[in-house]
């Protein structure tokens, strides 16, 4: 896999098998506030590829369309080809992170119903905030598009938090991409530690990226935590 596409911060994009697919490798690379902070995690990329490539079967178990096709090793997987939307679209069921800072409120407080917000995907402008009719106006995708990641969220949200709470975690928050793929919306990128914040249902720990934006120590001990009790129950 010498013809690498795209050297990303956390993943490396290579050449699939054919013109519709791609093959995408795991890095051990922790990077956080926009690639400020950065730090090898020996063994991260093949946890984040294990949690991620059970929730994407899972969800496409239950009906989601996602890009995954298969697992080639333990940190590389074929997808398929997609032009990726540029935007990311976070789900929030508690406070914490960039909400708690913004409005001013605890983390840990229930939210009332689930928030969805959309930021650009521009690491130059620091994934800015926007909004529908930003993103409409931009040309970045169509309104359509936009009702159906949406749709799609809110599945992705029951399915995961039902998930996550048979193993013991409370899903906080995470972050989702998506792309176009022939007439379809499909999930891309990664759903693991490093796009989640989960905490333990009983102790409240946190068991994802947090550990390593806020030096909480033992980082990989909390991802490993997450990928063995998924394998308990999916
Ligand atoms: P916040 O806006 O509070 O920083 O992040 C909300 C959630 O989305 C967190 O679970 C966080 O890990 C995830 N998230 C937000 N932006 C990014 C990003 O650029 N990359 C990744 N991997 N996750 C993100």
């Amino acid at each position: 896999m010498n013809d690498i596409l795209y050297n990303g911060k956390s993943k490396n994009v290579f050449p699939g098998p054919d013109k519709d697919s791609l093959i995408i490798r795991y890095k051990d690379t922790a990077t956080a506030f926009n690639g400020e902070k950065k730090e090898e995690l020996k063994g991260k990329g093949k946890i984040n590829a294990a949690i991620s490539n059970l929730i994407f079967t899972f969800l496409q178990e239950k009906g989601i369309k996602t890009h995954f096709i298969k697992e080639i090793d333990e940190t590389s997987i074929l997808v398929r080809k997609a032009d990726i939307i540029l935007v990311e679209l976070i789900v929030r069921n508690t406070a914490a992170g960039s909400f708690s800072k913004k409005y001013g409120i605890s983390e840990g407080i229930e939210l009332k119903n689930t928030v969805l917000e959309f930021s650009l995907k521009s690491d130059s402008l620091g994934d800015p905030m926007i909004n529908i009719s930003q993103i409409t106006a931009i040309g970045i995708a169509e309104r359509k598009e936009l009702s159906l990641m949406i749709d799609m969220a809110e599945k992705i949200n029951i399915l995961l938090t039902d998930l996550f709470l048979k193993a013991e975690i409370r899903l906080i928050d995470f972050k989702l991409e998506f792309g176009r793929c022939g007439n379809e919306i499909v999930l891309c990128d990664e759903i693991s530690p490093d796009s989640c914040r989960l905490w333990d249902l009983q102790t409240g720990d946190k068991m994802d990226k947090d550990r390593f934006r806020r030096d909480l120590g033992n980082v990989m001990e909390g991802y490993g935590k997450v990928l063995d009790r998924l394998k308990r129950i999916i």
